[in-house]
């Protein structure tokens, strides 16, 4: 069921976004060559908790795997999402990691993810995390009152693909609000003209996750890989659906 947030729980979504966003805008400082990806955890853990929120992925369970045991998926290099943050995976110059982030906060959820870089990288990677955030940026402007979800998709599907990227197989946006995942699914391909209306009050989270070398992706337990090693970006941002351009709730 597609949910439409009233005045006050739209005030209760801006508050636990805000969180995500000033958490990844605050691991701008922290992610640098020599940080393992538990450090950055603990860091994330420790900022939701002074902001009076709860980690949402921390215990997250789906069948078939362990609850997912912490406040961020770390995703470096050829992982897409959902990668467990780890004592040994120490950051190396030249990585990009991306970090996907979800706050509870009073009955509500946010979510958002960005793709950093660790010191210099390659113009390959810059390339990349550009050609992502930008597929974001246009699926973002097409989500407003009156639009149909498969307009979102689109826009980030033949972009990727006129730049010669991949977008991840199966891996998807979603609604948000008193559940961290609600309808409408968000592909990231898609029809224009296709797919669920878009009504103002409604809470979606946009992500696209874009492949240098094939959409195909390999499960490792909750970890999922570019099937040929290349590297993928993740950027996501949690909006508000209005009548002109979305709010940005999460926006770092
Ligand atoms: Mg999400």
């Amino acid at each position: 069921m597609i949910t439409i947030k009233n005045n006050n729980e739209i005030a209760k979504m801006r508050e636990s976004n805000r969180i995500v966003g000033l958490l990844l805008h605050k691991l701008d400082d922290i992610i640098k060559p020599g940080i393992s990806t538990y450090d950055i955890d603990r860091f994330a853990d420790e900022l939701i908790r002074n902001e009076a929120g709860k980690a949402a992925f921390k215990g997250y369970s789906i069948p078939g795997l362990p609850p997912f045991p912490a406040a961020i998926c770390s995703s470096a290099n050829s992982c897409i999402v959902h990668g467990i943050p780890s004592k040994k995976q120490i950051l190396q110059e030249g990585d990009i990691i991306g970090i996907d982030v979800g706050v509870y906060k009073d009955g509500f959820y946010g979510d958002a993810a960005k793709t950093f870089q660790v010191g210099e990288i390659s113009e390959q990677a810059i390339t990349l995390m550009t050609v992502t955030r930008e597929a974001l940026k246009r699926g973002i402007f097409q989500a407003r009152d009156g639009a149909r979800v498969g307009d979102i998709s689109h826009a980030i599907g033949s972009y990727v693909m006129s730049q010669e990227y991949f977008v991840a197989d199966n891996l998807t946006g979603h609604g948000i609000g008193r559940s961290l995942h609600e309808d409408p699914v968000v592909p990231n391909v898609g029809l224009k003209g296709k797919g669920p209306r878009l009504k103002k009050g409604m809470t979606i989270a946009i992500e696209p996750m874009v492949n240098i070398g094939t959409n195909r992706v390999i499960e490792k337990g909750w970890e999922f890989f570019v099937a040929d090693g290349s590297l993928s970006a993740h950027f996501e941002h949690t909006i508000l659906i209005t009548e002109n351009e979305a709010e940005l709730l999460t926006e770092y």
